[in-house]
């Protein structure tokens, strides 16, 4: 059975036409699709035989393919295509949601997030190969037959690590979330790589915030799964080396600089309290000033809401009340 596999994975339909040595001369999309959904396995989130096209797989998706190519490559990656188009290798099957059997079986191609999710519930696995993804072993020889089959010797270090990262990140965000659930408090974090420690909190936080930026609420997915939203520190890093989710907060890039600008904080009761500097900013976008005395758009979880020790130093060492 594992044989079998290995030569579908081995033979995925790809387009030969454009594209380099770095992946062998084929398009990377279904190679790169597989290895994150293969790290979904590894994290223990695949419990029934159903592939979700879920912003966590998107995020694994875009880690891999910027190894592949950098973003100043100006080559960007879209889930959604290989996600759809994998339905032709044979062990990819697409479980249309009712009403949409026809479109999903029909010839026709669907290259936006969105619209997927709209028309069906996810990807479903051929038994055998679900079966096989569920040990370690089987897992680690197909990643093998990918990473070897599709990527150049340089890209395959490259992707090794990310696979290294990606599940260290995974297993210290769950970490920081459990400790905060349980009102744990953090000290300082102990040794873990910065790209583990960075992908972590962020994936922790964005989680925790669904995505939504906690003072304006934009929340945007685009169609090939990117998020409006970075994870900040409210005590930096170099300042308060906590990972702790509850000094944390989701923001989209915006009112990410206006908060570490000190043009925006937070009073005790959450409350956002706005700049009179911002009152001076000419061409200021008008929306910051109207969410003076609104609410933060916290967690839906209360334990993980931020720490008012955390709100009380970014108003008094960051905040302009000038
Ligand atoms: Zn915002």
């Amino acid at each position: 059975m594992k044989e079998h596999y290995n030569r579908l994975f081995r033979n995925l339909n790809s387009d030969k036409r454009s594209w380099d040595e770095r992946t062998n001369f084929r398009a990377p999309h279904k190679p790169l699709l597989l290895l994150a959904v293969l790290d979904r396995f590894d994290e223990g989130q695949v419990t029934t035989n159903l592939i979700e096209l879920s912003p966590d797989l998107g995020e694994l998706f875009t880690l891999y393919w910027s190894r592949v190519f950098p973003p100043q490559t100006g080559k960007r990656g879209n889930i959604a295509m290989p996600f759809w188009h994998l339905q032709n290798d044979k062990f990819w099957h697409l479980l249309p949601r009712p009403g949409f059997e026809a479109l999903v079986a029909s010839s026709v191609k669907i290259h936006s997030v969105t619209r997927i999710n709209e028309v069906c519930f996810g990807a479903k696995l051929d038994d055998e190969l679900y079966a096989l993804l569920q040990t370690e072993n089987g897992r680690s020889e197909l990643r093998h037959t990918l990473i070897t089959t599709y990527f150049s010797e340089q890209v395959q270090e490259a992707l090794l690590a990310q696979t290294a990262v990606n599940v260290a990140a995974f297993v210290y965000s769950e970490e920081l979330l459990q400790q905060a659930r349980q009102q744990q408090k953090r000290v300082k974090e102990a040794n873990v790589a910065e790209p583990v420690r960075d992908q972590a909190f962020r994936r922790a936080i964005v989680r925790a915030y669904d995505h939504r930026c906690a003072i304006c609420g934009v929340r945007i997915l685009t169609a090939d799964g990117h998020t409006a939203v970075a994870a900040a520190h409210i005590i930096p890093w170099s300042v308060s080396h906590n990972d702790d989710p509850r000094n944390g907060l989701a923001l989209c890039h915006l009112c990410h600089w206006t908060f570490d600008e000190g043009l925006v904080t937070f009073s005790d009761r959450y409350q956002v309290k706005t700049s009179p500097q911002l009152v001076n900013i000419p061409n200021l976008p008008g929306h910051l000033l109207t969410f003076a005395g609104r609410g933060l758009i916290g967690p839906t979880e209360e334990t993980l809401w931020p720490f008012v020790d955390s709100i009380r130093w970014h108003r008094q060492e960051v905040f302009r009340t000038r």
